[in-house]
């Protein structure tokens, strides 16, 4: 057998090892940091976060940190992807999701399991392209792809019940906000450097309702595309 795949079967089969073990450490952590949600927990549990990064840190995909997926760009941590998610669907009924920032594709196959379409754009090919490709073999089919700036959003499929952005702006994008059903929740990271904050963004009768729930840790939203 080639040096290789050797590597790679040890690989599989440390994954096959710690995960049962690793996973449900990584539950239990969710918990205790405050996500009550059980669909969220349940998702979390069953998706395999090692799928979504390169073979070289899939030892690591099970620990609660973002790790690097190329291109300056990483993969969210757990715990502050079961926040936004649990912060999306705890408002109402969300039947269809923007996601802007689709990099690895995890939150993609995590909203996926738990709204019935979501919509998610990427300003860079080949990230796209992968996730593309994972959330085809685990048979994730309710997902649209564009490539394209999120900072205009999607408005062929506009309004949405949901939009989540996993890269931050400096401020709210008045476009985003304006793709938003009404009662729609927006939920982004917002501002530069070490003083980042996760917002909530509830659209109303009168206009929008801001809400300021953590410090958080984001790659910047770039405008363009790559
Ligand atoms: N949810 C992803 C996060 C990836 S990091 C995950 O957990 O894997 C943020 C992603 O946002 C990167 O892939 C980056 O290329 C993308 N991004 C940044 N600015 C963007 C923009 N204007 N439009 C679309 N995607 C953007």
């Amino acid at each position: 057998m080639a040096a290789h795949m050797l590597i790679s079967e040890a690989n599989r089969r440390g994954i096959g090892m710690t995960s049962q073990r690793t996973r449900e450490r990584l539950i239990a952590r969710l918990c205790e940091a405050g996500i009550t949600h059980p669909d969220v927990l349940r998702v979390m549990r069953e998706l395999p976060r090692h799928l979504f990064v390169d073979e070289a840190l899939a030892s690591r995909a099970y620990e609660d940190s973002p790790l690097p997926i190329g291109h300056g760009q990483t993969i969210s941590q757990p715990y502050t992807v079961a926040r936004m998610t649990q912060t999306l669907l705890e408002h109402g009924p969300c039947d269809t999701v923007l996601e802007v920032g689709t990099g690895s594709g995890f939150q993609t196959a995590v909203l996926a399991a738990l709204v019935r379409r979501v919509y998610s754009v990427e300003r860079i090919a080949s990230l796209q392209d992968c996730a593309q490709q994972r959330l085809r073999l685990l048979k994730v089919r309710n997902v649209r792809f564009l490539y394209g700036d999120g900072f205009l959003g999607w408005s062929d499929y506009a309004p949405y019940d949901g939009i989540l952005v996993t890269a931050a702006p400096r401020g709210v994008p008045r476009v985003l906000a304006d793709q938003l059903a009404p009662t729609g929740t927006l939920v982004l990271p917002m501002g530069e450097g070490d003083r980042q904050v996760l917002m909530r963004v509830i659209r109303t009768a009168d206009g929008f309702e801001q809400l300021v729930l953590e410090p958080v840790s984001f790659v910047p939203l770039i405008a363009g595309v790559a």
